[in-house]
């Protein structure tokens, strides 16, 4: 307590003085807009950088700087990058921040085709509007990419994101990153449906790293978050903080503190996300009212050979077709007790969304199947239940139609 806190009214006011001999186990929540100076002299020596420290909320808190730094040592670990990282309010401000700092005005973002819809929403409707060209093309194709970047001289940036959402389909990350390099292009890969745990793009060249953190990273769904790594320091303490700070995209502290609470455990969920969703891609696969399982895990995936080569496990996502289009993916919704029909992923249950009838249910028709969401699709986001009984669910639901 300051000493000159007399009355009845300074006291209740002041806080009491801060123990500095307590060291917290785990990680406080620095719930504090603003950070005190011992002095005039040490509040100059932090605005003008000479010492480290914190001044404003906005600027940084050391609640968000460990969370940040944890999550830039997981998509660090094994690729001997040390990224920097930022944590943001959702994973769309993290994408709007990767994109925005590496493209600027007049300069066009080179993205695939079948981004998560909100993505792909951003990128026509916010930065299409800002001057920079958004161009959408397949990735996955090596000579295409090449021909999309010698024609046009403007691309500044590769968006990628593999497994991509809700088709899980996978890019070449490598193969992309060799190719941007020949042409000095940067590259920012969603790494949301991987998880450092499976995937790790700066291993293989990629310079931005996004997640939405709002899903595996924190896994209980709790929070909105997201966060933007990157391997060119100067770059992200530049640039990318600069925006953060001025467009005041922080995360919030205690958001921040969840988050680390559900990280603590990525590695052990992770595990055990693959091992159900392998078992239940196998039952799906089998079953005569599901005419397709998109899972990269299934040897006979389009894409399996190179999540094959670029993730340590195939990951807890996965979608699949339903023989009988809309209708039977209305009665098969209509038939499930157990999975939480949900519009989010990543969480330790199992949620499931048909996107026809739910997400996508305003999108005209043609323009939903040329991202892969069909009628019949339904997306399935694995949860670590006893597989038994998200299978005995889901046989039960497809048996009902
Ligand atoms: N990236 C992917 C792959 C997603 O699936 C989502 C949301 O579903 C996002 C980004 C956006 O994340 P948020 O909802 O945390 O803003």
């Amino acid at each position: 307590m300051n000493n000159r806190a007399t009355g009845f009214e300074s006291i209740s006011v002041k806080d009491t003085e801060q123990n500095e001999n307590v060291r917290s186990h785990s990680l406080p929540i620095y719930a504090s807009s603003a950070f005190e100076f011992e002095s005039l002299e040490h509040g100059i020596s932090i605005f003008t950088g000479e010492t480290n420290g914190y001044v404003y909320g906005r600027y940084g808190n050391p609640t968000l700087d460990a969370v940040a730094n944890k999550i830039a040592l997981l998509e660090g670990y094994g690729t001997g990058v040390e990224p920097v990282a930022f944590l943001t309010p959702s994973g769309m401000s993290a994408i709007y921040l990767a994109v925005n700092a590496s493209v600027s005005p007049g300069q066009t973002l080179l993205a695939q085709y079948n981004l998560y819809g909100g993505t792909t929403e951003l990128l026509q409707k916010v930065v299409s509007g800002q001057g920079r060209e958004v161009v959408f093309t397949d990735l996955r194709d090596a000579e295409r990419l090449r021909r999309d970047l010698s024609t046009n001289n403007k691309v500044a940036a590769i968006y990628l994101e593999t497994p991509s959402n809700p088709d899980l389909r996978c890019v070449d990350i490598l193969q992309v990153t060799e190719i941007a390099g020949e042409f000095g292009v940067k590259t920012i890969l969603d790494n949301t449906f991987a998880t450092p745990y499976l995937q790790r793009g700066f291993g293989l060249d990629v310079d931005i790293v996004i997640h939405s953190t709002t899903k595996y990273l924190n896994g209980n769904g709790n929070i909105i978050g997201g966060v933007i790594l990157g391997k060119d320091a100067e770059f992200m303490n530049s640039r990318v903080k600069d925006q953060l700070k001025l467009m005041g995209a922080m995360a919030s502290p205690f958001d921040s503190w969840i988050l680390n609470n559900g990280m603590k455990t990525l590695a052990l969920r992770m595990e055990r996300h693959c091992d159900n969703a392998e078992k239940i891609a196998t039952v799906l696969d089998a079953h005569e009212k599901v005419s397709k399982v998109n899972y990269p895990g299934l040897t006979d995936h389009p894409d399996h050979k190179v999540a094959a080569k670029q993730m340590a496990r195939f990951g807890g996502m996965l979608s699949f077709e339903l023989a009988g289009g809309l209708e039977a993916g209305k009665k098969f919704m209509a038939g499930i007790e157990f999975c939480s029909l949900a519009p989010t992923l990543g969480n330790v249950d199992t949620l499931i969304l048909h996107p026809a009838s739910m997400s996508h249910l305003k999108v005209p028709k043609e323009i939903r199947e040329k991202i892969g969401i069909t009628d019949g699709l339904v997306r399935l986001s694995v949860g670590i239940e006893t597989a038994e009984d998200i299978i005995k669910d889901l046989v039960g639901a497809l048996d009902r139609i």
